[in-house]
């Protein structure tokens, strides 16, 4: 039986210049880490396409779907693949076609990467083409915008052939952006943001804020099923989660009732930029969208930013909440995200927060408690679960050494480091 295989296409890669092998190389090891549960013989590159084997040689549709998901995937064909022979591409062309659905007309495209081939791409057209016309009588030629074209690709002695291509989520190989930490909560934004920095290629590392515990660990276990969620993607090798509903207590007791959302995000956004320096992250990633509740005003946003010098990245700030739903329920997280969980953020909750913020009250309330003394507090006992879905992410070496420079006084009790 002729060999089936997918073929997968990448363009953006294609762009990089010198940076092209380092993309490629990073697709392949992404995509061998990404399809371990599949019966895959080899993921290798030809002449601009990457090539993933099955080990029976039957690639199959599970297999293109799941190549699919990984980022740096512009299109995906399950192609059969042919040796020179006419006969041999020709009844693959035939194969292909029947296999492409609904349509009423189609075009051959033949190509050629090795220029060893006798025939010419126009040649092999009108012999494709011809063969075609006759084993598809009812169906017409048409050149300019066929509803399906047939590939005839010559490349390095083999032939692949192809009719259909399903789109991949597009965006770049995760481990070619670098490192961002992303505020995970078990929400529908949040693991939003996260797949779209993974998709333009960033590792990403989610610091989830838990109100444990003065709440049940529920949303530390959504946070964990958003993370296995989005493994095919390969985004996360390791979940930081604080516990943080002691310190939330100990804030609503010192500051202005209206202002605790903004002191609880400026203490999480401080512990997330430590992650990031022990990480070696260069952003901060949010799932904030601008004004869609109450803490997300321009004012409130500039409140909360203020505590830190990192750049925080707000992927969602222009999308509708609408989009955002539609989009967490492609990546699959949507259902995982509408479980009702309490978290930090649902505890100790002003009656009436403020929504536009002022600066100077800001740092009045902040300096109202000691949040140097909080934030190495938090760093010190922050805990963490690693995932081996993600190839690009190294965990950093020194995490015990971090604790003891962040937060001399508790390094004792600090978190294990593996
Ligand atoms: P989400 O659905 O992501 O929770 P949201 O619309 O509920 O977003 P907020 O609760 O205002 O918005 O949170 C804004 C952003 O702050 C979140 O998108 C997330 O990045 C971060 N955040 C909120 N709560 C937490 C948490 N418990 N742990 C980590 N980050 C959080
Ligand atoms: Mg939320």
């Amino acid at each position: 039986m002729t060999e089936r295989l997918c073929l997968v296409h990448y363009h953006e890669i294609g762009l990089k210049g010198k940076n092209r092998s380092t993309f490629e190389n990073q697709l392949v090891t992404n995509l061998q880490r990404a399809l371990k549960a599949y019966p895959v013989r080899e993921v290798h590159r030809i002449s601009g396409y990457l090539v993933v084997e099955a080990k029976d040689g039957q690639a199959t549709d599970e297999l293109r779907d799941a190549i699919r998901r990984v980022p740096g995937v512009a299109r995906v064909s399950v192609a059969y693949k042919c040796g020179l022979d006419e006969g041999e591409y020709i009844e693959a062309a035939k194969r292909a076609l029947a296999e492409a659905g609904d349509f009423q007309t189609f075009k051959v495209h033949a190509r050629r990467s090795s220029t060893t081939y006798e025939r010419h791409t126009l040649e092999m057209n009108q012999l494709v083409g011809a063969a075609l016309c006759e084993a598809f009588p009812a169906k017409k030629v048409d050149v300019h915008t066929p509803d399906v074209t047939v590939i005839v690709h010559v490349v390095q002695g083999m032939t692949f052939v192809y009719a259909d291509s399903v789109p991949g989520v597009g965006g770049l190989p995760v481990g070619t952006a670098g490192k961002v930490v992303t505020l995970l909560s078990s929400g529908i934004d949040s693991p939003v943001a996260t797949w779209m920095v993974g998709r333009r290629g960033a590792t990403c590392v989610p610091v989830h804020f838990s109100g444990r515990p003065m709440t049940s660990d529920t949303s530390e276990w959504l946070c964990q099923d958003i993370v296995d969620t989005l493994a095919p993607a390969g985004m996360v090798g390791r979940l930081y989660v604080v516990p943080f509903g002691e310190r939330q207590r100990e804030i609503s007791l010192c500051v202005p009732q209206s202002l605790r959302i903004i002191m609880y995000r400026r203490v999480m956004y401080q512990v997330a930029a430590r992650v990031a320096q022990i990480e070696g992250a260069k952003a901060l990633v949010t799932g904030e969208s601008l004004g869609q509740v109450a803490s997300q005003t321009l004012d409130n946003i500039a409140a909360v930013n203020e505590a830190v010098t990192i750049p925080i990245l707000r992927p969602l700030i222009g999308s509708d909440k609408l989009e955002i739903i539609h989009r967490a329920e492609e990546i699959g997280t949507y259902d995982i995200s509408t479980q009702t969980a309490p978290d930090c953020c649902t505890l100790f909750m002003p009656r009436r927060p403020e929504t536009h913020a002022r600066m100077r009250e800001v740092l009045a309330a902040w300096d109202s408690f000691d949040h140097e003394a909080m934030v190495d507090d938090l760093v010190a006992h922050i805990e963490y679960r690693d995932f081996h879905q993600c190839p690009s992410y190294h965990a950093p070496k020194q995490l015990r050494a971090f604790h003891a420079e962040l937060a001399p006084a508790e390094f004792a009790d600090a978190g294990g480091e593996q």
